[in-house]
């Protein structure tokens, strides 16, 4: 059974940060990448808004970068899912299949995975398709786009994308949106907005890109084709913990609360005699020794910069933990 000092679950840009800054504080450091090392920016083409690269990089090959770099300091990393998890006590214990390795602290970085309408539009995504207006409306300017949801997601990618495309149309399956009233009222304002109510996406179109969608309106029935540059998708995420239910605490979404976040939700949030949790350590979960960050923790920005810079303050809060309380193991 292999031993480390840190057992990072989750190779995107939050759990590879980590294991950057891990691994060069000379800490042995096991990163556990999952079904897909890399995460979600694997997916994608042009990366524009990751500082540093002034012409954009590749989704891949930023990804790969940052393998290279938490290996370059020292990182063990393993292209394998953790399937169960006891993080209790000051030995933390994760097995893959059969395989159990054991470390002294565990960082949760396993991202979250965007819902999607379910007509097969994954093999437009990259081609047409987005899941992220704040990454890709800039790719559409002048163009036709539609956004998919009702919800504060749908109206914030409605806003970014009026800077760029030429219309946008929102397809909502109700008579009403769930978002705030204030966002309601930025979007129904813009004169680029337009609204088609009680409809679905039936069919997304086009080859090898997309040019049109076909949407059928719930209560009439009637079927409309609409030519279309853009399609974005926007009904909310679905943050991977179901290995950590009933081991960590998650909000009523699933995401995954940190000291930092359940303050911030008014969460009623345990602090321990130590104080361990209030002053010390906001990226900690609701278990000693067990850090969140990325995806999988915020609800709301959900960007590869902002998930490295909390792979950043998770690693930073660890560090200080393994100095400060678990010397000892
Ligand atoms: C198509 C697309 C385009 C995007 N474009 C941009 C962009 O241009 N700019 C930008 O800033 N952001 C972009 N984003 C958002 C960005 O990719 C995410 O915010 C970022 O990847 C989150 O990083 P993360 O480390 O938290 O998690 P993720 O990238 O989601 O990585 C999660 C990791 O956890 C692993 N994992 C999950 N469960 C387990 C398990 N049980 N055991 C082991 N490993 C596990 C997965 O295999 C994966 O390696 C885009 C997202 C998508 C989907």
């Amino acid at each position: 059974m292999k031993h480390f000092d840190v057992i990072i679950i989750g190779g995107g840009p939050s759990g590879y940060t980590a294991a950057i800054y891990l691994g060069r504080s000379t800490l042995s450091v096991l990163v556990l990448a999952g079904a897909q090392p890399g995460g979600q920016l694997i997916f994608t083409t042009e990366v524009e808004n990751y500082p540093g690269f002034e012409k954009g990089i590749l989704g891949p090959d930023l990804m790969m970068a940052m393998e290279a770099q938490a290996k370059r300091f020292g990182a063990e990393v393993l292209y394998s899912q953790a399937t169960k998890v006891d993080l209790l006590g000051t030995v933390k214990k994760v097995w893959v299949g059969d395989t159990e390795y054991r470390s002294r602290v565990v960082i949760v970085s396993t991202g979250a995975s965007s819902k999607m309408i379910g007509i097969g539009e994954d093999k437009y995504i990259g081609r047409g398709v987005s899941t992220c207006a704040v990454c890709d409306a800039a790719f559409y300017k002048g163009k036709k786009t539609f956004v998919v949801g009702g919800g504060d997601a749908a109206m914030e990618d409605t806003l970014a994308l009026t800077k760029f495309a030429a219309e946008v149309t929102i397809i909502h399956r109700r008579d009403e949106f769930r978002a705030s009233k204030i966002m309601q009222k930025r979007v129904l304002e813009n004169p680029k907005v337009k609204v088609v109510w009680n409809s679905e996406v039936l069919e997304i179109n086009g080859d090898p890109v997309v040019s049109s969608i076909k949407v059928k309106n719930i209560k009439t029935e009637k079927v409309e084709t609409f030519p279309a540059d853009g399609v974005f998708v926007a009904i909310g995420h679905v943050p991977t913990t179901t290995i950590f239910e009933g081991k960590l605490e998650l909000d009523e979404k699933g995401f995954l609360l940190i000291t930092q976040t359940a303050l911030m939700s008014g969460t009623k949030w345990r602090v321990s005699d130590k104080d361990i949790w209030k002053d010390g350590y906001p990226t900690m979960t609701s278990v000693e020794g067990v850090f969140g960050c990325g995806d999988v923790v915020d609800y709301r920005y959900k960007q590869a910069v902002t998930a490295a810079g909390m792979g950043c303050q998770a690693a930073l809060d660890a560090d200080k933990y393994l100095m400060e309380h678990a010397s000892k193991y």
